[in-house]
C-alpha cells in the first residue's frame, strides 16, 4: 500500500546522546531519574522493529541498540529508517525547531520520495508582530500569501490547541478588534484567541487547507482545550470548499470523527497515537477511529518529529491495524477484498492527494490561486 505521511516534520541532523534520543521518543521530554522512554510501547517498537533495520536482532537491548546507531551515523540511520517506511510523499510542518531539523527537501533526499512544505501560521505572525498593530492583519495575510507562494506550500497549520484552545471565532474578527489584541501581547508568542482566529480566518480566505493539532500532544497542552468539538461554530461558518484537517485526535478521534463525518470539509488522523500505542494497540485505534467516519475523510500521518524511527514505525503501525481492520470486514463476508484494497488506497494516499490537490496541475485549480 502507497503511504502519503500527510503531516510529519523533519529529522534532527546531527548524532544523538541516549538523553536526547529517550527525550524524543516521548511527548513528556526525558523520562523521570531512574525510568526509560525504552519502557513504552513506542520504546519496544523500536527495538522490535528498527534494530533489524540497523542489522541487530530483533529485540536488541537499548545500549546495544544506540551503540550501532552512533556507529551508522545519523544520515545513514535516517536513510534506512525513512525508505523501510514505504512512504513517497511527505508534508512537513516546519514551524516548530525548525532550525535542528532536516528541510523539506533534505528529508525527501533522505526518503528517496517527495516532500511538501506546511507552513505554521503562528510561526509566520509572530515573525511580523511587532509592528502597527493597526497594520498587523494586512501585513500578515500579505506575507502568507508569500511564504505559500515561495516555499511551494501545500497547506498551513495552527496549534490554535496549544495556545488559547479551538474555541475559534466564527467571524473574522474585526479590524479595531484584532488591533486591539495585537497592541495588548504580552510578547513575541501570539497566543491570544482573537489574534490566533484572525490568522485562521485569513488562510481559510486564501482558500488554504488547514491543519489543527488535535488532542494528544506534548505538555505546552491543556488537553481539554483540544477537544474538535469546540471547533464546531468555527466549521459551520466557514466556507464549506476549504478543506480542513484535524491532527492526531486520540483520545477525541470519536468527536474528530463525528465532525469529518458531518461536515463535508473535514478530515481526520490518528498519527502520533499510532506510534504511542504501538502496533499491538494500533488496530483498536483505527477500528474507533473509523466508526462512522466516511472513507474519504481518514488520512495517513507519524506525526514523526526528530527520530527517523517514528517515520518508520508509524507507518508499519498503520498499514498493521489497518490490514487487520478492513481485514477482518473481508473475512466476515461484510467487504468484498477489492472494496477494503480500494479504502485502503484512499486512506494511505488518495485523501491526501485530493486534499492537497498533489500533483495536480495549477490550472486544475479553480478558486485557489
Ligand atoms: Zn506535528
Amino acid at each position: 500500500m502507497r503511504l502519503v505521511d500527510h503531516h510529519c516534520h523533519g529529522v534532527v541532523r546531527g548524532a544523538l546522546d541516549r538523553a536526547g534520543f529517550e527525550a524524543l521518543l516521548s511527548e513528556g521530554g526525558s523520562p523521570p531519574i531512574g525510568l526509560s522512554t525504552f519502557d513504552t510501547p513506542l520504546g519496544l517498537a523500536v527495538r522490535r522493529h528498527c534494530a533489524p533495520v540497523l542489522d541487530l536482532p530483533p529485540h536488541a537491548p537499548p545500549e546495544d541498540y544506540l551503540a550501532r546507531r552512533a556507529e551508522l551515523g545519523a544520515e545513514e540511520v535516517a536513510r534506512r529508517l525513512l525508505r523501510t517506511s514505504g512512504v513517497d510523499t511527505f508534508c512537513v510542518d516546519t514551524g516548530f525547531r525548525g532550525g535542528e531539523l532536516t528541510t523539506p527537501a533534505q528529508l525527501a533526499d533522505l526518503a528517496g520520495g517527495v516532500a511538501h512544505e506546511v507552513v505554521r501560521l503562528e510561526t509566520v505572525a509572530e515573525s511580523i508582530v511587532d509592528g502597527d498593530p493597526g497594520e498587523f492583519g494586512a501585513r500578515f495575510a500579505e506575507r502568507l500569501a508569500a511564504e505559500v507562494a515561495s516555499r511551494g506550500a501545500v497547506a498551513v497549520k495552527s496549534v490554535a490547541a496549544y495556545r488559547c484552545g479551538l474555541a475559534l471565532t466564527s467571524a473574522p474578527p474585526p479590524p479595531a478588534v484584532l488591533a486591539e489584541a495585537v497592541a495588548h501581547r504580552a510578547g513575541r508568542r501570539v497566543d491570544d484567541p482573537i489574534v490566533i482566529s484572525a490568522l485562521v480566518w485569513t488562510a481559510v480566505e486564501q482558500g488554504l487547507p488547514v491543519q489543527f493539532h488535535v488532542g494528544y500532544g506534548d505538555r505546552d497542552l491543556t488537553l481539554y482545550h483540544s477537544d474538535p468539538s469546540l471547533l464546531t461554530p468555527f466549521l459551520r461558518a466557514m466556507p464549506p470548499e476549504v478543506p480542513i484537517l484535524l491532527l492526531h485526535c486520540y483520545p477525541f478521534h470519536r468527536a474528530a470523527g463525528y465532525l469529518a463525518a458531518v461536515y463535508g470539509n473535514v478530515h481526520v488522523d490518528v498519527g502520533l497515537a499510532l506510534n504511542h500505542l504501538g502496533p499491538s494497540r494500533a488496530g483498536a485505534l483505527l477500528a474507533e477511529a473509523l466508526d462512522g467516519v466516511p472513507f474519504g475523510k481518514m488520512l495517513y500521518s507519524s506525526d514523526a518529529f526528530g527520530l527517523p524511527e517514528l517515520y518508520a514505525l508509524g507507518a508499519l503501525t498503520f498499514r498493521r491495524g489497518l490490514a487487520e481492520v478492513l481485514g477482518a470486514r473481508v473475512s466476515a463476508g461484510e467487504w468484498t477484498r477489492a472494496d477494503a484494497e480500494r479504502v485502503a488506497a484512499m486512506i494511505g494516499a488518495g485523501n491526501a492527494e485530493r486534499v492537497y490537490r498533489l500533483g495536480w496541475s495549477r490550472t486544475a485549480r479553480p478558486g485557489r490561486g
